[in-house]
């Protein structure tokens, strides 16, 4: 991560009036599970999963300048999350797209435009008084994948063990996985997005709602596949809010 990224995190947290980002892990027991955990096959090295008192500076100042995968390669920023550190609900997306690897931010291009809206205005008409800004964002692989291809297991192992670390120091009241990739990648589950979204798996302890992709919705002239969304955003956004 360069030193300007860092600073604008900086700058973005105490902007909220955060002073700390530092939130209590929880018991490693619990932040620890077999679907999760490093495979030993891995041949660099990881910091721990669960560092005792992690913070997401601890996390940024981890990944540092990384090329623990091919995907730093090509990547221009390195896309880490953003948002509210201790939002009550993250959402999740696959990887950043070339807008998000120009500007090192999640979800700003027109997919993350929509996001946005689906966001702001279904939060508006269901009378919850939030803006993206008071949720967080992160994705399962924090470097653009070249053309835009789905990151492979191996990628996503390594830098899931990054995001298994932000979902932990922000533990949040529920999780939206935005469509098949961050589904599976979350829960272990192995079925399509039209199988699982609107449904609530886990991931540790926290509640998982999947719906699609913003970019499948933004592709698509299906307008099921948007209304479904729009009942799956409502749904979790009561669950957190109500
Ligand atoms: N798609 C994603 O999955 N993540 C982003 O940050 C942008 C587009």
């Amino acid at each position: 991560m360069d030193a300007e990224l860092l600073r604008q995190y900086l700058e973005f947290y105490q902007d909220l009036g955060i002073k700390t980002l530092y939130r209590q892990p929880p018991p490693v027991g619990q932040a620890l599970s077999p679907a999760n955990a490093p495979s030993t096959g891995i041949p660099m090295d990881l910091p721990p999963l669960a560092p005792t008192n992690d913070t997401l500076f601890k996390i940024i100042e981890d990944i540092g300048d990384c090329h623990r995968c091919r995907l730093s390669e090509s990547r221009n920023k390195i896309v880490f999350g953003v948002g509210n550190p201790q939002a009550p609900l993250v959402f999740v997306g696959e990887g950043p797209g070339a807008d998000e690897d120009a500007q090192g931010i999640p979800f700003v291009g027109r997919a993350g435009q929509l996001l946005t809206q689906m966001i702001e205005n279904t939060a508006k008409k269901e009378g919850i008084e939030i803006l993206r800004k008071d949720i967080y964002i992160a994705n399962v692989v924090k470097c653009r994948p070249p053309g835009n291809r789905n990151p492979e297991p191996d990628e996503m192992e390594i830098c899931g063990q990054f995001l298994h670390r932000q979902l932990s120091v922000i533990h949040p009241k529920a999780i939206c996985a935005l469509g098949g990739i961050a589904a599976r990648a979350l829960t272990g589950h192995k079925e399509g997005v039209t199988k699982m979204r609107g449904k609530w798996f886990k991931w540790q302890d926290i509640p998982v709602m999947v719906t699609y992709h913003p970019s499948y919705l933004l592709r698509q002239y299906n307008q099921d596949a948007k209304r479904e969304a729009w009942e799956d955003l409502k749904r979790v956004l009561h669950f957190v809010y109500d």
